[in-house]
């Protein structure tokens, strides 16, 4: 019940709050609900699809895919499409969710990703799990990070470690931990933005994990990069260069209630193997819930 619940949430968040999405599924129908389908051209239906940020490997096997459903009617058509796109995506591999206690999540990714905000939400997530949280507060670099995750933890009743703007995020990240085991908490920890062109803030998220894993406690247990989903190919590009430089194990795709269709978020997906584990539909503490495959393809449809 709990599921339909969430799922309906899910697709009207995704669906029905997007202009673009709107516009996007509009086109959709018009090329496959004209009053004759089976002339629209196989160009059309790429060019369509490349609008989603879809790999291009992926574009053309669905066209192949969708070439004899054409000539039935558009909602086969697009069942096919959502069907085989699930297809596809399946073949990421998508472990159950097993964080131990202690647990430990490291969330990296650029400024403005919504980092500081899934750390809260996912502190959320898990406090309704029944999880003792602690939030890490190792993004010293951003002015206002700390004091933005300390305000979500005291709205939400979550403990959260820092030492201030400037400090140490290695420091903090190891005072955490600390924190965690004391407590058999979780710790979420969130880490300054970054971009691959930034060596020495690359190799502090190294230093993050050196000091974290060194008990021999097999922190850091999870390691998500934050997408800003309305970024397309640009998210694209940034998983890629967060992937050389850390061993990711999960992407959470934020801003879904916005413009996007979260075509960069697939790719980004498919192409560095990873499972997507969260959304962000919303900037409230519960606007942050678990990806499901089929909903989020059914929504990037417009079905
Ligand atoms: P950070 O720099 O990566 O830590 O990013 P923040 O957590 O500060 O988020 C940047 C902005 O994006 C903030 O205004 C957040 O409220 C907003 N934001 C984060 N996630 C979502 C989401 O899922 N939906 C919407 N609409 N806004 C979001």
């Amino acid at each position: 019940m709990l599921d339909v619940m969430r799922r309906s949430r899910y697709l009207a968040a995704l669906m029905f709050s997007s202009k673009s999405w709107g516009q996007w599924s509009e086109k959709l129908k018009n090329i496959f609900g004209g009053p004759s389908p089976d002339a629209v051209s196989t160009q059309d239906l790429e060019k369509l699809l490349f609008e989603s940020d879809l790999p291009a490997s992926i574009i053309e096997k669905l066209v192949k895919k969708t070439r004899s459903a054409r000539n039935e009617n558009m909602q086969a058509t697009v069942h096919t499409l959502v069907d085989e796109t699930v297809k596809m995506l399946s073949h990421v591999p998508n472990p159950p969710l097993n964080l131990p206690t202690p647990g430990c999540i490291l969330l990296v990714g650029v400024n403005g990703a919504g980092k500081t905000t899934t750390a809260a939400r996912l502190g959320h997530y898990f406090q309704k799990k029944g999880r003792v949280v602690v939030l890490g507060a190792a993004d010293t670099f951003r002015a206002g990070a700390t004091e933005q995750l300390i305000t979500w933890g005291n709205r939400l009743n979550i403990e959260v470690v820092s030492k201030g703007s400037g400090a140490d995020p290695a420091a903090v990240a190891f005072e955490t931990w600390q924190k965690a085991k004391e407590k058999n908490a979780l710790m979420i920890a969130d880490t300054a933005g970054r971009i691959h062109t930034q060596v020495p803030l690359m190799d502090q998220l190294e230093k993050i994990k050196r000091v974290i894993s060194k008990d021999g406690a097999g922190a850091p247990h999870e390691v998500w990069l934050v997408l800003d989903g309305t970024n397309g190919q640009n998210a694209i590009i940034q998983a890629r260069e967060f992937a050389k430089a850390v061993q990711l194990t999960g992407l959470v795709i934020t801003k879904l209630d916005g413009t996007a269709k979260g075509g960069g978020a697939l790719s980004s997906s498919i192409e560095l193997n990873l499972p997507i584990r969260f959304v962000g539909i919303g900037e409230k503490e519960n606007d942050l819930i678990e990806f499901n495959l089929e909903a989020f393809v059914k929504s990037f449809y417009g079905v």
